[in-house]
């Protein structure tokens, strides 16, 4: 069958790798310039940042990872891949015909049962395909979903993300503080995550620094400009060393509207009745484990993408 994978995420390089293994003809539609979506890595003039998800959570699901060959490194109690969290996704992408800088605005179908045509947000026909997987975070997959499967759009709607500001600093003298990372879950300052890019294993060298605000915080002033914000969470980052910083020589802010999924859908994926239309994501949660409430929570973000990605890919084909 021809397969169209839209989004490049953990979830979408997936799914596109488990359909392509299945000897399917699988195309990844990515409206960004690289792969990766939340779990991406931005490259500046100052080096590069995990701007997204910092660090992989461990558990038994990293062993799923083991043949893709990635090097991970413990770092802050957790992993990372080893050069860059980017590295996962490429390596879930080695051989799949990814098509970046394609944004896709419209899934059009004719009639059940038959292929299903999509468009780029210019109105170009990007195909017919006799399978469709949408990747997008939950509100934009509802969106995506809206005209051809309004049931699974309006599940989809359902979901609900916590945003997150993230300001992405580097300065060229490196900075006074003693700590490489600071991790608050209470939220009694703005920072709920901030790391010295280059004490990550395997980074290049250079002062940056990557700052994560927390949800409610980062609620709180999503509207606000992000230079404004940016300069906050790097205050805020002086304050957790008891001393103001000097003026970084390169400030980024990135506004992530939906970072982290707060209420998922309680199901392995969305799909239509005639197989023709699905979706999943991060927000497609696997169910909690037997006696261990805890689990779900747990297994939200890259290790939920991973599953609900692979899981769709065998509704699709079933
Ligand atoms: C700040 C932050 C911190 C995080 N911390 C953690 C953490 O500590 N641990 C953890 O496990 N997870 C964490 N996460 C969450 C984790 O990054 C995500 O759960 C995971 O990467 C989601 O993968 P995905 O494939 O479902 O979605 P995404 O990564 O969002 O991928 C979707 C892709 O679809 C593309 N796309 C969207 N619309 C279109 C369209 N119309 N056409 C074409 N392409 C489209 C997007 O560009 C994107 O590449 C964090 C995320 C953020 C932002």
């Amino acid at each position: 069958m021809r397969i169209a994978v839209i989004g490049a995420g953990v979830a979408g390089l997936a799914c596109a790798s488990e359909l392509a293994s299945a000897g399917h003809d699988v195309v990844v539609l990515e409206s960004s310039r690289s792969v990766g979506g939340r779990a991406a890595t931005r490259r500046t003039e100052a080096g590069a940042f995990d701007d997204g998800c910092p660090l992989l959570a461990r558990g038994s699901w990293l062993l799923e990872l083991a043949p893709l060959g990635l090097e991970l490194a413990c770092f802050a109690e957790r992993e990372t891949p080893v050069p860059s969290m980017e590295t996962l996704c490429v390596a879930l992408g080695a051989g799949l015909d990814v098509r970046a800088g394609v944004r896709v605005a419209r899934i059009v179908r004719a009639a059940r049962g038959t292929t299903v045509r999509i468009e780029s947000g210019d109105g170009i026909d990007l195909g017919a395909f006799d399978r469709v997987a949408v990747t997008a975070p939950a509100p934009r997959s509802a969106e995506l979903l809206a005209d051809g499967e309004p049931d699974l759009a309006e599940r989809a709607g359902r979901v609900l993300y916590a945003p997150c500001w993230t300001a992405l600093a580097a300065w060229d003298e490196r900075l006074a503080l003693d700590f490489d990372w600071h991790r608050e879950a209470a939220g009694a300052t703005p920072v709920a995550w901030a790391c010295r890019e280059s004490a990550k294993p395997g980074r290049e060298p250079g002062e940056r620094w990557t700052v994560q605000a927390g949800p409610l915080w980062s609620r709180a002033r999503l509207g606000d400009d992000g230079d404004i914000v940016a300069r906050d969470l790097v205050a805020a980052l002086g304050l957790l060393g008891h001393e103001p910083l000097p003026p970084p020589t390169l400030l980024l802010a990135h506004r992530w509207r939906f970072a982290r999924c707060v209420e998922p859908l309680r199901e392995p994926c969305l799909v239509s009745e005639d197989l023709c239309i699905g979706a999943a994501g991060d927000w497609c949660a696997p169910p909690p484990a037997p006696g261990d409430p805890g689990a779900l929570q747990e297994g939200l973000g890259v290790p939920a993408a991973l599953h609900a990605g692979r899981a769709l890919a065998r509704a699709l084909i079933a």
